[in-house]
């Protein structure tokens, strides 16, 4: 006789044998240096860098520490932006994205449409370390992350397909599906339909040895096109870091950073001596002038349609995001103490 799934059983042991997984391509702590570690990440990071901060601490390698914060966030069901519970594209299917630097080696992998694995940031760790690319995609992403003994999960969270069934009846009201009753969908709704919802986390860490690393991890923009791939798994666009300079990534409308190669530009702007605040306000600035040439991209005020958000650490330490319009936040944890700070907007509305 067929027994049925246990789902909350099946679901906990996935989970588990996903966390498993984070160990596989990880570097053997080594002894700690003198510095005080950092770590900076988009707002919704708070755990991520007080996990990234006690394994610095512990002379962890700074990409596993990035890795190991931000898989928190992958694996957590009810943020809706990242990993297991992320919205899914139009179809209904969750596609991760997500990449990873590590300053010492200069190296870098990623992954884009990855559907079924939680831990996408740890699958790009792997293509850094056991493959001369740097970027797998779609299928070809999935059967590497099998090869290493990544577990399949559904990453679709029923509070997920519900929020994108609603998407779907309500879209268009000249189209065949009706629209839900509206009690039924107030229990999950929220303002969701309110804004295109986005998020991503991106976590950069500096270790006691002044060494840096980073990682990018997202389910991308809720209801994009199959297939869309944004800027997280793009290397300079989504993240990017020198060791002899600095680290950044960035959240946000990934199509202006996928245009202005924007994670590289912060850290070419730290190169020439910006302090990490003058380098992301200079980056924003730039995306706010080129972008509105594009009719798509500019509002009737002459100002971008989109947000973006940037965090930055440099090699001495000091930190500092930014974004275009208010609202955006940054997780800190300078050594001392982690903290949520407001980042400064360069438009104020
Ligand atoms: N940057 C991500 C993307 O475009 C989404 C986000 O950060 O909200 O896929």
């Amino acid at each position: 006789m067929r027994r049925p799934i246990n789902r909350r059983y099946f679901i906990g042991t996935t989970a588990a044998a996903s966390l498993a997984t984070l160990a596989v391509g990880a570097s053997e702590p080594r002894p700690t240096g003198d510095r005080r570690p950092v770590a900076v990440a988009s707002g919704n990071g708070l755990r991520a860098v007080e996990k990234a901060v006690e394994l610095a601490r512990l002379g962890y390698d700074p990409l596993d520490a990035a890795i190991e914060g931000v898989a928190i966030v992958e694996a957590d069901p009810k943020d809706d932006s990242v990993g297991y519970g992320g919205l899914p594209n139009e179809d209904g299917v969750v596609e991760l994205d997500a990449a990873v630097m590590h300053g010492p080696t200069h190296g870098g992998g990623s992954v884009a449409s990855l559907r079924n694995i939680m831990h996408p940031a740890a699958v790009a760790r792997l293509v850094m370390n056991r493959t001369r690319h740097c970027l797998l995609v779609g299928e070809g992403a999935l059967r590497f992350a099998r090869a290493h003994g990544f577990p399949e999960v559904d990453l679709l969270t029923d509070h997920a397909r519900k929020v994108w069934l609603h998407w779907k009846e309500t879209r268009d009201p000249s189209d065949d599906w009706l629209p839900p009753p509206k009690e039924e969908v107030a229990a999950y709704l929220d303002d969701y339909m309110k804004r295109r919802v986005t998020g991503t986390i991106h976590c950069s860490v500096l270790d006691t040895h002044g060494d840096l690393g980073c990682a990018t991890t997202t389910s991308g923009l809720s209801w994009k096109i199959p297939g869309r791939v944004g800027d997280s798994p793009i290397l300079g666009a989504g993240l990017y870091l020198d060791n002899e300079v600095g680290s950044a990534g960035s959240t946000g409308v990934g199509e202006a950073n996928l245009l202005h190669c924007s994670s590289y530009l912060v850290v070419e702007n730290m190169r020439r001596g910006l302090a990490p605040k003058d380098a992301v306000m200079e980056a924003l600035k730039r995306i706010a002038q080129s972008s509105i040439r594009d009719p798509k991209r500019r509002r009737p005020d002459g100002k971008t349609t989109f947000n973006v958000s940037f965090y930055a650490v440099s090699k001495s330490g000091e930190f500092a995001g930014g974004c275009i319009y208010p609202g955006g936040k940054m997780a800190v944890h300078d050594g001392d103490s982690a903290r949520v700070v407001q980042l400064d907007p360069l438009f104020d509305s």
